[in-house]
């Protein structure tokens, strides 16, 4: 394990010179913004890693909330009439720094859906790989993590190239991948850190795990059989409240849904991948005008059964959540997974 030592009078002229060779993602402090927000780094910006959660997580830097996947003309007249063409695209190297572990985690999980033996999404596969991920250890982990529950944690490595420990005058930088070397190298942070230093790591690692009190289990949900739960009359009581704003699945690092749509100006047109969410009724109504998820019940039930059930049962791998606490933040009306995870691995099935 290679560990470099980055002392943090290097960090900014480090970072500038970066710039030269990838485009630099991070957190940045908005004025009268509660939260940071990941954006890229223009000259002279570095990231804020003083910033606790950010409100969104960095999914749109892969994954943007709208995206031209083709355009296309309807002109007779052209000889590329009616052809759908993929616009020009920037998959040079870029980077996110100041990533929480959590987050590129959940890039993880989203990678099972998008890159799959039978189907790849080029867009977010192409964009995935560009990325060099520089994560954050995160030393005070909010009350609403719960990261540790999920095979995620405060200081995760899980698809992560680097991972960068603060110790107040300086960084040590653990080298995951070669990825993560080559960032540093352009970086020139070169500076192997001493074995005393090293040492460090773990016992943050520990106090930070130690600091997380809140916990989900699942360990019960696989026994259960789809129907059953799905059937459940807890449903009731989970989806009361929520006003199927979708507020959960922008904010959610995990929740991939999309919608494809054609916008249109005279006779040329551009074919884009918008963030959708199942939270809303319009995203599963058919041409026909039946919806086969028309209730706000069936649509809590799926968020829920999508990351704690299906998901769980499709790859034995875990639930399609890594525990960074922002849907119970940011939802109106209270609505909390770790409630209802419990829900479901208490259910007790009709005998
Ligand atoms: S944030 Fe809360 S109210 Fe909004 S859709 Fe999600 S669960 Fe419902
Ligand atoms: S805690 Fe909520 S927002 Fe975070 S990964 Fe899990 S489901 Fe998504």
């Amino acid at each position: 394990m290679k560990v470099i030592k980055i002392d943090k009078k290097e960090w900014t002229s480090g970072i500038e010179q970066v710039k030269n060779a990838y485009r630099v993602f991070g957190p940045i402090k908005e004025e009268n913004k509660e939260f940071s927000a990941f954006k890229e780094l223009g000259k002279g910006v570095t990231p804020d890693l003083s910033a606790t959660d950010t409100r969104l997580s960095p999914k749109g830097i892969i994954f943007p909330q709208s995206e031209a996947m083709f355009e296309f003309t309807t002109d007779s007249t052209s000889d590329d009439c009616n052809l759908m063409n993929v616009p020009e695209k920037d998959y040079s190297p870029r980077a996110i720094v100041g990533i929480r572990p959590y987050d590129a985690a959940a890039f993880t999980l989203v990678k099972k859906n998008f890159d799959t033996p039978e189907y790849r999404d080029n867009y977010w596969v192409d964009a995935y790989d560009a990325c060099t991920f520089i994560g954050l250890a995160v030393s005070s982990p909010s009350i609403l993590d719960f990261s540790t529950s999920t095979k995620s944690g405060p200081f995760d490595e899980t698809g992560l190239d680097v991972l960068l420990c603060d110790l107040d005058d300086h960084f040590l930088a653990k080298v995951i991948s070669e990825k993560g070397e080559t960032f540093l190298k352009a970086a020139g942070f070169t500076n192997i850190a001493d074995e005393k230093d090293v040492q460090k790591i773990d016992i943050l690692k520990k106090e930070a795990e130690d600091k997380i009190q809140s916990r989900v289990f699942f360990d019960k949900i696989q026994s259960y059989s789809i129907l059953d739960i799905y059937e459940a009359n807890f449903w009731e009581d989970i989806s009361f409240a929520c006003i199927n704003c979708g507020t959960c699945t922008y904010v959610c690092p995990t929740c991939w849904c999309f919608d494809i749509q054609d916008e249109m100006q005279g006779k040329t047109g551009q074919r884009f991948k918008n963030w959708d969410s199942c939270m809303f009724p319009l995203f599963t109504l058919h041409t026909t005008g039946h919806n086969p998820r028309g209730t706000k019940l069936q649509r809590v039930r799926q968020r829920f059964m999508h990351k704690l059930k299906y998901f769980l049962d499709k790859y034995n791998d875990g639930i399609m959540c890594v525990g960074c606490g922002r849907c119970i933040r940011f939802c109106p009306v209270n609505i909390d997974i770790r409630r209802v995870c419990d829900t479901m691995n208490s259910f007790e099935p009709a005998k």
